[in-house]
């Protein structure tokens, strides 16, 4: 269902009802654990927990994309620190996990989003190659020059970029050769499709030669 209108989700900001979950990215070789990605969840007074497909498309409409996203940034900066500060207490070490954070395309464009990211960077003393940035093909699709200069300066900044649902968007491959990018994450649609269809196998083995030959790493989603 649907629903969430401007006012309701404006309410759950003011509330601080979103909650951030994070799931596991397992490097496939060594089985160690890479990174974690950040999902946004709100837990809702009446209904629940509910999903991003729930509010995502609101929260996009309505521009509330750029406040919450903001918060689920800075709060996984927030937990990464945690994370690992707590290793060096307990003395086992640094660790070498990373986090990755959705973007929307709407936060890209935000005048200050370089800053912010800086800002965020800096009072929690996260290491910026230890930040994933996730941005979906689409959101390549519009202002090619202004894109490529934000995330050029984000690249600056030593934050590491990735694309989001590769494969299931509307994109020139060109971008591959344009953007600061460095890992590819293969739609789960065809993940999902793995060992069933010849298609699904296909395409896959596809974006992990082309990943491979281009020197990104790739994330198989939903596994
Ligand atoms: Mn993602």
């Amino acid at each position: 269902q649907q629903i969430r209108t401007r006012s309701e989700l404006h309410r759950a900001l003011e509330r601080r009802e979103f909650r951030v979950f994070y799931q596991p990215i397992v490097e496939v070789m060594s089985g160690r654990l890479a990174g974690v990605e950040a999902l946004v969840r709100w837990q809702h007074p009446e209904r629940g927990l509910l999903h991003p497909g729930e509010f995502l498309s609101m929260a996009e409409e309505s521009g509330l994309i750029v406040p919450i996203g903001a918060l689920v940034l800075e709060e996984a900066c927030r937990q990464l620190a945690q994370w690992h500060a707590e290793r060096r207490r307990q003395g086992i070490g640094p660790l070498a996990l990373g986090v990755s954070v959705n973007l929307s395309p709407r936060q890209l464009v935000q005048p200050h989003f370089v800053h912010q990211v800086a800002d965020i960077l800096r009072s929690t003393a996260v290491d910026p190659g230890a930040l994933w940035l996730e941005i979906t093909e689409g959101a390549l699709a519009g202002d090619a020059a202004q894109t490529i200069d934000v995330l050029e300066q984000l690249h600056g900044l030593g934050v590491r970029l990735s694309i989001d649902d590769f494969g299931s968007g509307y994109a020139s491959l060109g971008y591959l050769r344009s953007f600061p990018v460095e890992a590819l994450k293969i739609d789960r649609s065809f993940v999902d499709g793995l060992g069933r269809g010849t298609e699904d196998s296909t395409i896959v083995g596809s974006v992990v030669a082309l990943a491979r030959s281009l020197g990104l790493i790739c994330i198989a989603e939903g596994v």
